[in-house]
């Protein structure tokens, strides 16, 4: 398996209203990512500039601008791997500590106030919490485990 040169920063993307999967994704693997379905690709790469972010699109209107990285494929592994291609960065260190929905860094909670609110099979093997302080969803290390590392290598080995 070919191993990414890593990068201690990640960098902060931008990614228009057709890459919502590949936003959620991205987060995942701890990436500051922006993505507003009201906002069309002009306007979010506006948006983009003010905030220093890179832009991804698909949109091909946007593909010649130098601050922009056009993604061709459909589907959101080949574009996940365009993304890392171009911008490399270690994609184990800071997984899963980032709600892939909200965008926001998580915070570590103590185990007795996730109780009522984890399922309680969960509650009696995991040791570790954390939660989204904005939508208020609770992550645990299993949440996100083998099933989900292993879907990381794969996307990396193609
Ligand atoms: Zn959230």
């Amino acid at each position: 398996m070919e191993t990414l040169p890593a990068t201690d920063e990640i960098p902060r993307f931008a990614a228009d209203r057709m890459l919502a999967r590949l936003a959620r994704w991205l987060r995942l693997l701890g990436a500051d990512v922006i993505c507003d379905e009201r906002l069309d690709g002009a306007a979010m790469l506006r948006r983009a500039r003010v905030e220093h972010r890179v832009m991804l699109t698909r949109d091909k209107r946007l593909r010649t601008a130098s601050d922009v990285l056009y993604l061709e494929p459909d589907d959101f592994r080949a574009q996940l791997r365009a993304v890392l291609t171009r911008f490399p960065f270690n994609v184990y260190r800071h997984a899963f500590t980032r709600c892939s929905r909200c965008n926001v860094p998580l915070g570590r909670v103590a185990r007795e106030t996730v109780s009522a609110r984890v399922p309680s099979f969960v509650y009696a093997t995991q040791e570790n919490f954390a939660q989204c302080d904005r939508c208020g969803r609770v992550y645990w290390e299993a949440t996100h485990p083998a099933r989900a590392r292993r879907e990381i290598d794969r996307l990396m080995r193609r």
